[in-house]
């Protein structure tokens, strides 16, 4: 009896690994092209490291002219929870991260290499391990869990390295008769693979993020296949990853050590190892300690707060891309308004250790990507995140022709507002042009350097009665705010006011203070010009009734 028939034993139906070969061929794609992929467990959280790299693994794809495709792996059945893989596609199209390939939803996909979900891919992996086996290079290990531990227990006491390798991976030595009469028997057991490698070799590996890394070569029989039949991580991405024709494997650098096993695996199954480029994990600044985002402890570690907040995905793609690549910056200065697409992701520029999330930065690209917005799409984008998060905030946009004068105002020229860096900041920002809410809020008027309520009075009612008209240019406009100042006895210019400072009690911008304070309730507001031609005078008037002292 020999490998074939301990083989066939535990693997009778599995089809003969050319057929796979066959089924999944080499893809037709131009030299260069990156196949790469997302390859989630669907535990019901999407880490904005997930997204980090799906970020990262698409662009690669996209620049090259290759493929990006979602893999999900659900070998591990304890950890899946329901809706999973539902979440995760879903976290996706939140981003406009729609794979090219692999899943679209909790049970179709799209593509010729699938399935693309692991437990679906059962036959395939076994296969592949009755192939190991036939050859010698994978057996059935009988061992009990419990007898695992005591292996361990002993290497603990005696300071050795754990694992099931070498005089300690009792089971690889066994005969085929003994395997075979062992599984006629009724005996319960999973399959390892037969590790040719040596600790006391090294090999080399050239990492597309970390450069050269040498290890000792990987010697443990790790197990390839479960009591559940199913395949471990280890087995099952290589075994993927060779049939899906990926080019790099993009994932995060928590796998760096599993390197040496996973090289070892691509050899002995004759396959051509991909390029690995491991990614150094979103930290966070804890009180002075660098630690990596928690899902438990960080809200902002998953991508539903970024959709809750209502940050703008392009803001949080191109902040992400800010993390992987130091001379998008500088790209992104040289090329204000071009979309990141054109940005060139290079991997070897990417920083081997974890950079620091960082929220002002974040938001602050987010103000910076609005500003570019046109007045419908920022209507568009607020009223969409509204509907889902804000229901007083959807009513206040129930007009939308108003809406879209609020959101015009000192927008589409050079120099956009940027007052808005998610859309849970737009009630904020735009709910003092609505009467309704204005007349029923209680303001405590933010007055500045003229203070006085006698000259507050004066300043409103001169402004109204005598100097403000609809049918005003800017210039016009802000001419009369001057000539007010000189009624008031204020200096009519700044640069005056600075020149002679003891002469004057207050300039002109300290009466446009007043203006605005009293029209708006705030000292900052984008501008007034646009917001009084918006109100018109009758409302304008009736603000500054209200803001008067009596
Ligand atoms: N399922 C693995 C994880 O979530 C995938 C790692 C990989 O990309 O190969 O960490």
């Amino acid at each position: 009896m020999d490998y074939k028939d301990l083989a066939n034993l535990i693997f009778p139906e599995s089809k003969d690994i050319s057929y796979y070969e066959e089924k999944y061929p080499k893809r037709n794609l131009k030299e260069g092209a990156i196949v790469t992929r997302f390859a989630p467990s669907p535990t019901g959280f999407v880490h904005i490291g997930g997204l980090y790299q799906s970020v990262i693994a698409k662009k690669l794809a996209n620049q090259t002219g290759g493929v990006f495709f979602l893999r999900i792996e659900d070998t591990d059945q304890k950890r899946e929870v329901e809706n999973g893989v539902t979440g995760i596609v879903n976290a996706l199209k939140d981003f406009a991260m729609e794979p090219d390939e692999g899943m679209i939803s909790d049970t179709e996909s799209k593509g010729e290499y699938g399935p693309y979900k692991q437990s679906e891919r059962k036959e395939i992996y076994q296969a592949y391990a009755k192939y190991l086996i036939e050859q010698g290079k994978a057996y059935p290990c009988f061992c009990t869990p419990e007898e695992v531990e005591e292996i361990r227990t002993k290497q603990e006491a005696a300071k050795i390295r754990p694992g099931y390798y070498g005089v300690w991976a009792k089971c690889r030595n066994i005969t085929v008769e003994e395997a075979i009469e062992k599984i006629k028997n009724g005996e319960k057991y999973i399959i390892r693979f037969k590790s040719p490698g040596r600790e006391d070799r090294k090999i080399k590996h050239h990492d597309a993020i970390k450069g050269n890394v040498d290890f000792p070569e990987n010697d443990q029989d790790i197990v390839i296949i479960k009591a559940d039949g199913l395949p471990t991580y280890h087995f099952a991405h290589v075994v993927d990853d060779h049939l899906m024709r990926t080019t790099h494997v993009i994932r995060g650098d928590e796998w760096l050590s599993s390197v040496p096993l996973h090289l070892q695996l691509f050899h002995e199954l004759g396959f051509k190892a991909p390029k690995y480029a491991h990614i150094a994990p979103i930290m966070k600044n804890d009180n002075g300690n660098k630690r990596k985002l928690s899902k438990r402890k960080d809200q902002e570690a998953a991508v539903s707060y970024y959709e809750e907040e209502g940050i703008p995905e392009e803001a949080v793609k191109e902040y992400l891309l800010n993390i992987a690549n130091s001379n998008f910056e500088n790209w992104r200065r040289a090329n204000k308004e071009k979309s990141i697409d054109e940005f060139e992701l290079q991997l070897n520029k990417m920083s081997v250790s974890g950079a620091l999330f960082d929220m002002v930065k974040l938001l602050d690209i987010g103000k910076t990507v609005i500003s570019r917005y046109t007045a419908e799409k920022v209507y568009e984008e607020a009223k969409k995140w509204a509907k889902k998060h804000d229901e007083e905030l959807n009513k206040i946009l129930e007009n939308k022709e108003y809406a879209l004068k609020v959101f015009g105002i000192e927008r589409g020229n050079k120099k956009p507002r940027k007052d808005i860096a998610k859309w849970s900041d737009v009630k904020e920002n735009i709910e003092y042009m609505y009467d309704d809410i204005f007349y029923s809020k209680q303001i405590e008027y933010p007055y500045q350097v003229i203070n006085d309520k006698e000259k507050i009075n004066r300043i409103l009612e001169l402004y109204i009665e005598k100097y403000y008209d609809d049918n005003d240019e800017k210039d016009t406009w802000f001419n009369k705010i001057k000539e007010l100042a000189g009624e008031m006895g204020y200096a009519k210019e700044v640069k005056e006011f600075k020149e002679n400072p003891g002469n004057y009690e207050a300039h002109v911008g300290d009466v446009s203070t007043v203006l605005r304070v009293a029209l708006t309730g705030r000292t900052n507001t984008p501008d007034m010009y646009e917001i009084m031609k918006i109100l018109g005078k009758e409302r304008i008037k009736s603000r500054f009734e209200k803001a008067k002292f009596n």
